[in-house]
């Protein structure tokens, strides 16, 4: 019996109906492209992340270009992020014209370490993106502190974190705009592609809901050089339903991960840190072994998917070969690319499946 790394069709099952509703309702009203289905939908995120609007967008890259730009980024400046993420969260500051400047992760939550942050600030620094990897937030306070010292604008990519938690604070209402991704396979996913910028700022507000709609104020009066970022009915309509399951699923995905943790004790691997400034979302539950390769192959033959988030840090990665990094330059984000093991997480795992993963692991770390 195999055991999938994610099963998307599962959750689609358990929400049949009113998915199926929601669907209808859209092609009913015809409102495909924004509409009133997707006005709904920002409302409630906005609610449930704590902050005053929410602009949905065609993807988590558009929410951080556009945030961006919001905050004025553009050429000649520089933004600080992490080279151990998702490839999105640099290319999208390529976009702005801007140049990316990478500062090395904390190897205990694989998110910022601040300790690194100020020594790669400039003067022509303009924002900050720490990424929430993994959906465990990264340490916003000392984040936030130099921003504030130095005038920064601080963009959370919350892309793997929908509902995280940070001393009480809901991922996306930590820094002056959060960043979130709908792909089907993250937290909260589209039935498609899709994305939300939060903040409480009325004027990014403002300036988000023109860019992504051709930069327009009202039809056809076109206020500033826009883009066709805009979020579909459908994907309104199908996130509204199923925001009222995430925190259901967030707690399933938490408890999932420390059975894991309580399981995996004792293994060849090192199982994630749950860091005490918060509650982690666990979009991915990646252990760490220096045996990779091995242990992959033995999952493979027990019928366990798995994966690698991410094989290879973004300065190693030819497309971003024009920053000038090399090997070396990163060290704690280049050992966790080589060392990150992915287990298969999502809500509906059982707690059997969890057992049979980690008698699995067991077994293979006594052979
Ligand atoms: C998924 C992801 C993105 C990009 O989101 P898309 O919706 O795929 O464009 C950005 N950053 C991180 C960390 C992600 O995981």
């Amino acid at each position: 019996m195999t055991i999938p790394f994610v099963d998307l069709k599962a959750q689609y099952h358990s929400i049949k109906p009113e998915i199926d509703a929601a669907v209808v309702r859209v092609f009913e009203s015809s409102q495909f492209v924004l509409g009133a289905e997707v006005a709904a939908f920002e409302k409630e995120f906005a609610a449930y992340c704590g902050v005053d609007s929410a602009m949905g967008v065609n993807s988590g890259t558009s929410a951080l270009h556009l945030a961006m730009l919001a905050a004025g980024v553009g050429p000649g400046d520089e933004v600080i992020t992490v080279p151990f993420t998702f490839v999105a969260t640099v290319a999208a500051i390529c976009y702005t014209g801007a140049k990316p400047v990478l500062v090395d992760i904390n190897p205990r939550s694989f998110t910022m370490d601040p300790e690194k942050l100020e020594a790669a600030i400039t003067k022509k620094t303009k924002a900050i993106i720490p990424v929430h990897l993994y959906g465990q937030c990264a340490d916003m306070d000392p984040i936030l502190e130099i921003a504030k010292k130095h005038g920064l604008v601080v963009i959370e990519d919350a892309a793997q974190a929908h509902g995280a938690e940070y001393k009480g604070r809901k991922a996306g209402s930590i820094g002056d705009m959060g960043c979130f991704s709908f792909y089907p396979g993250k937290n909260l996913g589209a039935y498609g592609e899709g994305g939300m910028v939060t903040t409480s700022n009325p004027d990014y507000t403002r300036t988000i809901r023109m860019l992504r709609d051709w930069g327009a104020e009202k039809k056809y009066q076109h206020v500033l050089k826009g883009y066709n970022y805009r979020l579909e009915g459908v994907q309104g309509a199908i996130l509204n339903v199923k925001l009222k399951y995430l925190e259901k699923w967030s707690n399933d995905r938490l408890s999932h991960a420390k059975l894991y943790n309580q399981l995996l004790a004792g293994s060849k691997v090192e199982t994630p840190e749950i860091m005490d400034f918060g509650k982690p979302v666990f979009h991915v539950y990646a252990v760490r072994t220096t045996e990779r390769e091995n242990l992959m192959a033995y999952l493979t033959k027990e019928g366990i998917q798995h994966g690698i988030h991410y094989p290879f840090p973004v300065h190693l990665l030819p497309a971003h070969a024009d920053l000038g990094y090399k090997p070396g330059d990163f060290p704690e984000s280049e050992k966790a690319a080589n060392q990150v093991l992915s287990l298969p997480m999502f809500p509906e795992l059982t707690d059997e499946q969890i057992h049979i993963v980690s008698d699995a692991v067991q077994a293979w770390s006594k052979a």
